[in-house]
């Protein structure tokens, strides 16, 4: 909701485009409908043993951390859906026996919508590799325009894919122990990573001050606060944008980013 609602509050003033990485389950395009104009597949290399040349001397096993490779007596097993198409094992096989297959496991989809460029990745189902289909939706970023990227919640290795170069994280989280939680190490995270970021409460009003007392306590800015109120949930439950269903929000997401550009000092024309 704060992905999409800032990127079209953006758009009459700014060149925005709207990157959805969370790959595993994205939602941007319920609520921006684009009108998709390009496909890319993504691929991963795995492995493929030849077993004539295989002297099945386990080297590969050895050094495959995702044991996603097995040698027995006379085979050797490839498990293409633990393999992070690394290529360890390719390269350090001592007989040259292992070659590299492409194996597709997503698609990158852009097109446009509304007046923003739109680009999402989607996760082929059964698939676990998130973070390569994160990296070749990042690789559409314009540096000329607003890249607005909407991630999955948590702090796994999705997430820091995600985040990662950014030059600003907004934390959305709701003023409950779980928002707290979840929050306290989405913090220490992105302080890791030397992003500066700052909060939004979502569905104030659900639950008790300890968010704001956390931030406080912090020194990490609140920036906008979204109450808990039936008419913004009976718009998201629609996929309609808040700011066509309440247009007094519209300013709010501009103040938002103004907020932003204060603290990172990054200028857009
Ligand atoms: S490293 Fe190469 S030769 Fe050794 S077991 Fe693996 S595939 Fe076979
Ligand atoms: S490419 Fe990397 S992850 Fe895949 S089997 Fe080889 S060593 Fe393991």
């Amino acid at each position: 909701m704060v992905a999409t609602n800032l990127a079209l509050s953006l758009k009459d003033r700014l060149r925005v485009q709207l990157l959805d990485c969370d790959v595993e389950e994205p939602n941007a395009h319920i609520f921006l409908k684009p009108k998709i104009t390009q496909s890319e597949a993504v691929c991963i290399p795995v492995p493929v043993v030849d077993e004539e040349k295989c002297t099945h001397c386990r080297r590969c096993a050895e050094i495959c951390v995702y044991k996603a490779i097995a040698v027995l007596k006379n085979k050797v097993l490839v498990f293409p859906q633990l393999c992070h198409g690394c290529g360890a094992c390719s390269y350090l096989c001592p007989d040259h026996a292992i070659s590299e297959q492409g194996k597709e496991i997503g698609v990158v989809e852009l097109g446009r919508a509304d007046g923003l460029d739109f680009v999402h990745g989607r996760l082929s189902i059964g698939e676990a590799m998130a973070p390569p289909v994160i990296r070749k939706v990042k690789q559409h970023i314009d540096a000329k325009k607003v890249a607005i990227i909407d991630v999955s919640p948590g702090t796994s290795c999705p997430v820091v894919e995600a985040v990662r170069g950014s030059d600003f994280c907004l934390l959305v989280t709701e003023p409950t122990p779980f928002g707290l939680n979840d929050l306290v190490l989405a913090v220490e995270m992105i302080r890791k990573m030397s992003i500066p970021c700052g909060v939004v409460i979502n569905r104030a009003g659900v639950g008790d001050g300890k968010v704001e007392e956390y931030c406080s306590r912090d020194n990490i800015p609140i920036l906008l606060t979204i109450p808990l109120d039936a008419r913004i949930a009976g718009l998201y439950s629609r996929g309609q944008v808040l700011i066509d269903g309440m247009p007094e929000w519209r300013q709010r997401f501009l103040n938002l980013f103004d907020l932003i550009r204060e603290k990172t000092g990054v200028l857009h024309s």
